[in-house]
């Protein structure tokens, strides 16, 4: 296999981490040429360390300025360019000297980067599933081509059509969820959840906003709408079931009743793999560098059942503004982030994180979104909204 050229937005994320992870344990395939973070300037300079890359993109002046301190502490000698915000992760993802770049950093932030990425021909290993559920109705014909997708349940469908995106013969694409850490509660006792348990995942260790996505189950309703674009499905073709284990990671079923499914470790190292090599499938289990990283043991029972959408509101809201279409999935997306962090600075209780999608969903207007400012005005508005609302929504 030829070398892979890569950039990697979110460098320092739970995604970023794991595909730095497995760049380091395939030398010989990857060349990390870019890596773009927010503010954990630490890790960013331990990866450019491990990495030498010629371009590097922080958040703002003052992390350039800390950054590159810290390089020179290091000695490495020749720095890396660095630059700074928006731009410095347009520069990352359209950089001539990648081959692929890696969109993973999280929330609507990554919706312009991923689309310049995609402009510039770059293939693009997507796991910022924000930018398809803001943007998904301005792909192009040709950017679904250059598309791998990274969410696991994606990647699942993309690896049980042989590779591809192409739904066409399929009857219907069923996701997987693992139903969160409260799966089977009520809406009572969904009231009394803590901080702490929301943040636990039984199955996954991922970042802090979709680990709250995964709970409310906003994030398998985010999967729905992103999976409509990926696949150019209709919602009707597009169902949710509930699997705890998480070994399944979605299926597909052919028109015949015939299922074809992927199972696999639940470690997000497999689906970044796939994204970046595909067809290619590298020997992850046989590489000692990538720790902790182990077959399924068939020592488990695997289970299904429906989603509770009474309980769990928020997917079938998301179901919702899906097959509204318009601005509305942007509204929830930026609903959803301005909720969950109140919800993570402790300003809103985990439950009226689906009240304020409900709100925003209820009031704000809907409107076409026909080019990328549209969709940034709509996320810009449906923000305002929101935030004058959490007061409302604080100790109920
Ligand atoms: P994390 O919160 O762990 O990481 C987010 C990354 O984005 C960090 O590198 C962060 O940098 C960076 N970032 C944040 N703000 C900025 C900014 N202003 N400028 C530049 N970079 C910024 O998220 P995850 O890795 O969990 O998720 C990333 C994406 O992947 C999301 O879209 C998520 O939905 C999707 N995804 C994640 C999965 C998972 O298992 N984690 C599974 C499927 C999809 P820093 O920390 O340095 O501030
Ligand atoms: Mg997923």
């Amino acid at each position: 296999m030829k070398k892979i050229r890569l950039s990697i937005l979110g460098a320092t994320g739970s995604i970023g981490r794991s595909a730095a992870s497995v760049a380091q344990a395939f030398p010989d395939l990857f060349e990390v040429v870019a890596l773009a973070a927010g503010t954990n300037v630490g890790l960013l300079s331990d990866l450019v360390s491990r990495f030498r890359p010629g371009f590097v993109s922080v958040k703002t002046d003052a992390e350039r300025a800390l950054l590159i301190k810290s390089l020179k502490g290091l000695g490495l000698g020749k720095l890396p360019e660095v630059g700074v915000g928006e731009e410095g992760l347009r520069t990352a993802a359209t950089l001539p000297e990648a081959d692929q770049v890696l969109s993973a950093v999280s929330g609507a932030l990554g919706l312009l980067p991923t689309f310049a990425a995609l402009a510039a021909g770059k293939k693009v290993a997507l796991a910022n599933k924000e930018s398809l559920v803001i943007g998904g109705g301005l792909l192009g014909p040709n950017d679904r081509e250059l598309i791998s997708p990274v969410d696991s349940e994606h990647s699942a469908v993309f690896q049980a059509l042989g590779g591809s995106l192409d739904a066409s013969r399929i009857r219907r694409l069923v996701l997987t969820a693992s139903g969160g850490p409260f799966r089977g509660y009520d809406a009572e006792r969904l009231k009394t959840v803590t901080y702490e348990e929301a943040l636990s995942h039984p199955n996954w260790s991922m970042g802090p906003k979709i680990t709250i996505d995964s709970a409310t189950l906003l994030n398998k309703g985010f999967e729905v709408i992103e999976a409509h674009h990926l696949f150019r499905l209709p919602y009707d073709s597009i169902s949710v079931v509930v699997h705890p284990q998480s070994v399944i990671h979605s299926l597909v079923e052919y028109p015949d009743g015939s299922m074809i499914a992927q199972l696999g470790p639940t470690d997000m190292r497999l689906a970044i793999a796939y994204a970046l090599t595909n067809p290619t499938r590298l020997p992850l289990l046989d590489n000692k560098g990538l720790a902790g990283y182990a077959p399924f043991p068939f020592d488990k029972s695997l289970s299904f059942e429906e989603p509770d959408r009474k309980v769990f509101r928020a997917l079938a809201l998301a179901e919702a503004a899906g097959r509204r279409g318009g601005s509305a999935p942007a509204i929830l997306n930026a609903a959803g982030e301005v909720a969950v962090s109140a919800f993570l600075a402790k300003r809103i209780p985990f439950h009226a994180i689906t009240d304020v999608l409900e709100d925003c969903l209820g009031k704000i207007p809907v409107v076409p979104i026909k080019s990328l400012e549209d969709a940034l005005a709509a996320d810009k508005d449906a923000r305002g909204y929101a935030e004058a609302r959490i007061p409302k929504y604080q100790n109920r």
